[in-house]
């Protein structure tokens, strides 16, 4: 099946990576990005070299109008989406929760929650057949911080990773019988410049070794995961999440 396919945040990191393993198949992207246009036009390149067609659409997914907006350009373009991963996301500086303000845990929830909610509820709206739809799959990007709790280090990413893993479970139940699968992915350690905007940006060199894997994971290794939960191979699979942390 050639979908459409919407990426947040696939300018960059994991996105980019999920953009480009779509791109290899013949599918058409829409990249939304936040803010760095030459990294989304870099996508965008990659995307078509790869053999598919690809669209930059800035905008912010904790915006609702943003998030409309998306899934509008997108659709204009290359016609309903399909295949939709909620992947941008963010992170703060490492700090406990004693010491954190509540200026950065509110833009920590409201992109990482309100924002994922947010394009959930915009496919939840356009994807299913029983709403016009053409059917497909939805995949969430948590973390293994939902699982491990990050003490020391971001209790609100974590906290706001745990409720996707939520709107996953519960997601997947009310599009199944619309024809939509829902699932999500747990990436453990992987190399990004995410670390680098949290203030560590040695970060994936210096705890991937501790991974029972031995070694931080690679975009790709996490898009290989989300294409094929996408793909006709996961159709009996939906309401999963999986682990892709190298045994974190
Ligand atoms: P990244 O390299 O920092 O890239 C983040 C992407 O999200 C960029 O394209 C950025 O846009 C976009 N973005 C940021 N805020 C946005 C907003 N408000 N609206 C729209 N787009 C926004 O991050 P990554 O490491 O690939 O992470 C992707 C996802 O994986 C996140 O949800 C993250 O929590 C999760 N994850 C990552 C790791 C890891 O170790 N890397 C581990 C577990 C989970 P610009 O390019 O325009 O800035």
């Amino acid at each position: 099946m050639t979908h459409t396919m919407l990426v947040t945040g696939g300018a960059r990191g994991i996105g980019r990576a999920v953009a480009i393993a779509g791109g290899s198949l013949g599918w058409s992207v829409g990249i939304n990005y936040a803010g760095n246009e030459a990294a989304a036009a870099e996508t965008v390149a990659r995307v078509e070299a790869a053999g598919g067609r690809g669209l930059a659409i800035r905008g912010d997914v904790a915006s609702e109008a943003d998030v409309i907006a998306m899934f509008d350009e997108t659709q204009a373009a290359f016609g309903p989406v399909t295949a939709l991963v909620n992947n941008a996301g963010i992170v703060g500086p490492k700090s406990t929760l004693a010491d954190m303000d509540l200026a950065r845990m509110q833009r920590i929830f409201d992109v990482n929650v309100t924002g994922a909610y947010l394009v959930a509820r915009e496919g939840a709206r356009r994807m299913p057949t029983d709403r016009g739809g053409k059917g497909g799959a939805i995949v969430n990007v948590s973390s293994v911080a939902a699982r491990l709790g990050a003490p020391g280090q971001y209790l609100d990413y974590a906290g706001s990773k745990g409720a996707i893993d939520s709107l996953t479970a519960g997601l997947a139940k009310e599009l199944a019988p619309g024809g939509v699968r829902v699932n999500g992915v747990r990436p453990g350690i992987i190399e990004t410049e995410i670390h680098a905007s949290g203030g560590e940006p040695n970060r994936a060199a210096e705890l991937g070794p501790s991974a029972p894997i031995g070694r931080a994971g690679t975009p790709a290794e996490v898009a290989e995961t989300v294409i094929w939960l996408l793909s006709e191979a996961a159709s009996f699979v939906t309401g999963a999440t999986l682990d892709v942390s190298g045994g974190r």
